[in-house]
């Protein structure tokens, strides 16, 4: 960390009495979302706000209110409006799957608000998904306002913004190999089946980790409730949310059997992290 950026966060951290960081659940749903289309269950036709989940996304905002948003989920404009996010400096993507991309169209008001482009951070894999699925984002013939206007650029190995450090992470999502985000002493992982030793290395030290939990039953490409707790155990954060949930999960009934460190997540959550 260069010393100035190490003399400004200790600045920081007194001003604000070590308050950093606000992690904004934008949506805690897995591909489907919750309730599922004419699904009758116990969940879906649960009147608990708590379970109902959209698609996947968080929303890292700095001391000062700087937004890093993290994938651009089916229902991005819904979850700004509701968690009152207005303006973004900055995107990283997860991954190339539909529920984590498909609401990049969204993205246009934050270009009127920003009056700019957005950087965009991803591995190589999805920036050549995203051109490819988001053709006329890239042709600018289309009139201002029209179009998303993102610059894509590969993941560094660290990005600061402000305060927030932000460092990749490598997981396995099946046999795709996909990215997690360390932000300071928070880590986000959505969408794991298993972690690489080398990663588990990158997240010691947490004070909150958000994991991907799909259900009961395992599966190819997402930890199970079982796999995610096994995982937490690992990697020993202090306090630990699960996301990508599906409809097996009901919120209250779920939290009442996990350990008092751990918890499902639920949409417009937030969670401060101090540093
Ligand atoms: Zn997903
Ligand atoms: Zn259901
Ligand atoms: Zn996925």
């Amino acid at each position: 960390m260069p010393t100035n950026a190490i003399i400004d966060r200790k600045r920081f951290i007194k001003v604000l009495g070590g308050r950093l960081m606000k992690i904004i659940f934008m949506g805690t749903g897995t591909s489907l979302g919750v309730p599922v289309i004419g699904c009758k269950c116990k969940v879906c036709v649960s009147c608990n706000p708590k379970n109902k989940r959209t698609r996947a996304s968080i929303c890292v905002q700095t001391a000062s209110g700087k937004n890093v948003l993290v994938d651009t989920a089916t229902e991005l404009r819904l979850q700004a409006v509701r968690n009152d996010v207005s303006s973004v400096e900055m995107i990283l993507f997860t991954h190339y799957h539909a529920d984590h991309i498909h609401g990049l169209d969204d993205v246009r008001k934050f270009n009127q608000s920003s009056r700019g482009t957005i950087p965009c951070y991803a591995d190589e894999a999805t920036i050549e998904r995203i051109q490819r699925v988001f053709f006329y984002a890239f042709d600018h013939d289309y009139s201002w306002g029209a179009i998303p206007h993102i610059t894509l650029k590969p993941m560094p190995p660290e990005l600061w913004l402000e305060e927030v450090r932000i460092t990749p992470v490598n997981l396995h999502h099946g046999k795709a190999q996909i990215l997690g985000f360390r932000f300071n002493d928070a880590a986000y992982l959505t969408d794991c089946s298993a972690i690489p030793p080398e990663s588990v290395e990158r997240l010691k030290g947490l004070k909150l980790l958000i994991i991907d939990a799909l259900r009961y039953k395992e599966h190819p490409t997402h930890f199970n409730l079982e796999g995610a707790l096994k995982a937490i155990e690992e990697i020993r954060p202090e306090r630990a949310l699960l996301t990508h949930l599906s409809h097996e999960f009901d919120h209250e009934q779920v939290n009442s059997g996990l350990p008092p460190h751990v918890a499902l997540s639920y949409d417009s959550q937030v969670v401060e992290v101090t540093d």
